[in-house]
């Protein structure tokens, strides 16, 4: 039978649970104050951005969606990197102008400084004192390194002849083509037009035995582009492999051999050469067919690779990063810490740590910019 202290003892336990509850409600209450403190103290505070191509644009559309104040430092006098030479871009041929102005319209309010480089860089207790060349000074407590790569100097495998013979040039001077149609080298109505794939790739000699991922489709690419201009164009691809990795890539394959009618030849090509025509001679062997060839073409495109960006290794030295056995920038590991270093405050994104694709580098940014947040919020 229940007596008047049973049933106390049954409201006190109620009451208790009850407590418990509003007391647990209470503290998670105040953790969370206590986080978004952290976060209204984080916003508004600068990040410094080195390098503004896509993975420093991509990074600062992110930092300002999250509150911070990203200020770009860009060498060049205009923002894109690369991709602001490029013309259509795979695998969707979407215009490369419009994605960099797109984005660039996105970023409109963060702080850019064009033709402006890292002075000096001082670190501090809790960050970093950054002087630019245009003499502002800095004070951050993240910095992005977003500084890309440069193109393998193609003049550097003499064997081909760039710089030497007029009509073999590059897959950067062909995007430049396609965009302004400027360069005296490219003749008015080629017949015969070769791409070289791998220079300064997968070559040790070279200096280089990494893959550059991007110029097998590129190569792919801008063969199909000549196509479509030069339709009575014969057009030559000369391959090692065909690394075509990514999200539609095998379709572009498909589309140059069946509807471009573009020619694959498996094999090296050992020599270049000038006839009195000012036409290139090429001497390959097709491997798969096992016989020599020697083919007469009205422009050579070399697909020069992707390597990393020495002035970077020199601005990446002020901030402690170091570079990788490939020369590319250091990461924390490269299986998932690529975007952190072994320097408190500093990230990376982008080709400054290898080479990548649009969307790869776009990808890379925006998980940068949320580990800077991260970064940053802990360390209020
Ligand atoms: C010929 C060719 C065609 C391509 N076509 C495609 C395509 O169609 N689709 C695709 O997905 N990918 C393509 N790519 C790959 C694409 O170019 C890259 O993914 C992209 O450029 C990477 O952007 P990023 O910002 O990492 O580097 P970058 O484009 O190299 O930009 C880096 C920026 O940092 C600046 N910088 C460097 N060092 C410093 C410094 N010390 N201080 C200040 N600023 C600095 C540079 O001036 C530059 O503006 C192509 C690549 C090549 C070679
Ligand atoms: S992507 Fe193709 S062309 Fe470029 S280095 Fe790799 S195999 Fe060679």
């Amino acid at each position: 039978m229940a007596t008047q202290d049973d049933s106390k003892t049954r409201l006190t336990v109620a009451e208790r649970a009850e407590r418990r509850v509003a007391r647990r409600g209470m503290r998670l209450q105040l953790r969370a104050a206590a986080r978004n403190d952290d976060i209204t103290r984080a916003i508004r505070e600068r990040v410094v951005i080195i390098g503004g191509g896509i993975a420093g644009m991509e990074a600062a559309r992110q930092l300002l969606m999250l509150g911070y104040k990203p200020v770009i430092v860009e060498k060049d006098d205009h923002l894109g990197g690369h991709v602001a030479s490029w013309h259509k871009l795979f695998p969707d041929m979407g215009d490369a102008q419009q994605i960099v102005a797109k984005l660039r319209e996105e970023i409109m309010d963060a702080t850019i400084y064009l033709s402006t480089e890292i002075s000096v860089c001082n670190r501090l207790k809790d960050g970093y004192n950054i002087v630019l060349s245009n003499g502002m000074s800095i004070l951050t407590r993240a910095i992005l390194m977003s500084t890309g790569f440069t193109l393998f100097p193609a003049a550097k495998k003499e064997e081909y002849g760039y710089g030497v013979y007029d009509r073999v040039i590059t897959n950067a001077d062909l995007e430049h083509w396609f965009n302004t149609g400027d360069d005296a080298r490219i003749p008015a109505e080629p017949k015969a037009v070769g791409f070289v794939h791998c220079v300064g790739s997968r070559d040790l000699k070279a200096g280089n035995s990494q893959c550059s991922k991007v110029c097998c489709i590129t190569a792919i690419k801008q063969a199909m582009e000549m196509k479509e201009r030069f339709p009575d164009a014969e057009v030559y691809c000369f391959y090692m492999d065909l690394r075509l990795f990514g999200k539609k890539y095998e379709d572009f394959y498909i589309k140059a051999q069946m509807e471009s009618g573009v020619h694959f030849i498996r094999g090296r090509v050992s020599e270049v050469s000038e006839n009195m025509q000012g036409q290139v001679i090429i001497k390959t062997e097709d491997t798969l067919s096992g016989k020599p060839a020697k083919i007469t073409l009205d422009l050579l495109v070399l697909m020069a690779g992707i390597v990393c960006n020495k002035q970077a290794v020199h601005t990446a030295s002020m901030v402690q990063v170091q570079t990788d056995s490939d020369g590319f920038l250091k990461s924390k590991d490269n299986i998932l810490n690529i975007i952190e270093t072994g320097s408190k405050g500093v990230f990376l994104a982008g080709t400054a740590t290898g080479a990548k694709t649009i969307p790869e580098t776009a990808a890379e940014a925006r998980a940068a910019a949320l580990a800077i947040h991260n970064y940053l919020v802990t360390q209020s």
